[in-house]
């Protein structure tokens, strides 16, 4: 009898758990959402935090790829890697090293291509083409938000965002910002991910601002934290931007 009601505990115990564990996001929230574009349909799979993969008839792109922000194991490797600076939650070398296969090509901002020794250096404005992806860095930094006087957490000219051109769509993957004015002069953006979270990135209001002024057709809050993100849905409400929240913590 002991036993049994032993046993039977155990059972709720790890059904409990099991329920917490897919909790939240992943129950109702798409691990992937697609886009046509005239060159195929593009997955963009959200991993966590702001680690993202796309994927393009096969050609898979990872973008700031981190083993703490979601689980890599059962993911392809990469053709193409693209890092948008070096802080831990957006450079992983181990990781990077584990994704790459023949072939794979990686592009990094400055100061994490000297970390990882094989990729190639970009800053705001280079262009480049792999397989007929075009990509653009772009400037990413703080204004307002500072690690002390003087000091913002991420200098103007140091890290980079990403404009990927993928068969006439544009998709901006902003790294770690703020609604700059490079950012809101963007144009004919199909897909935003704008980073929102306090003290590094953006407040919800900060977001609202950007996306009002370069009108992305839909846009993924990521890099959150424990933002609100209800917050962002009614600062936008109205607008016509297509907000969708997603398992990006
Ligand atoms: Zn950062
Ligand atoms: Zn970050």
């Amino acid at each position: 009898m002991a036993r049994n009601s032993e046993k039977l505990s155990t059972v709720i115990i790890i059904l409990i758990i099991s329920i917490m564990a897919t909790k939240g996001f992943s129950q109702d929230s798409p691990a992937f959402d697609k886009i046509q574009t005239e060159a195929g349909t593009v997955e963009m799979h959200f991993i966590g935090h702001g680690s993202l993969m796309f994927k393009l008839n096969g050609f898979v792109i990872h973008i700031d790829p981190v083993k703490s922000s979601g689980d890599y194991r059962f993911l392809p490797r990469a053709d193409l890697i693209l890092v948008t600076h070096e802080h831990y939650d957006h450079l992983d070398v181990e990781l990077i090293n584990e994704l790459k296969k023949e072939g794979t090509l990686v592009f990094t901002n400055e100061k994490s291509t000297e970390k990882i020794g094989w990729a190639m250096p970009m800053k705001p404005g280079d262009r480049q083409e792999v397989n007929g992806v075009v990509f653009e860095a772009v400037h990413a930094y703080n204004i307002v938000n500072m690690r002390s006087p003087g000091q913002p957490f991420h200098p103007r000219g140091s890290g980079i965002g990403y404009v990927l051109t993928i068969g006439g769509r544009r998709f901006y993957i902003a790294g770690d910002t703020e609604n700059t004015p490079e950012m809101k002069e963007l144009k004919d953006i199909e897909v935003a991910f704008l980073p929102m979270n306090l003290p590094y990135t953006m407040t919800p209001a900060m977001v609202a601002d950007a996306a009002l002024a370069f009108k992305p057709k839909i846009l993924y809050p990521y890099h959150f934290g424990d933002t609100n993100t209800d917050e962002i849905i009614s600062l936008l409400k109205g607008s016509g931007i297509d907000i969708r929240i997603r398992n990006l913590k």
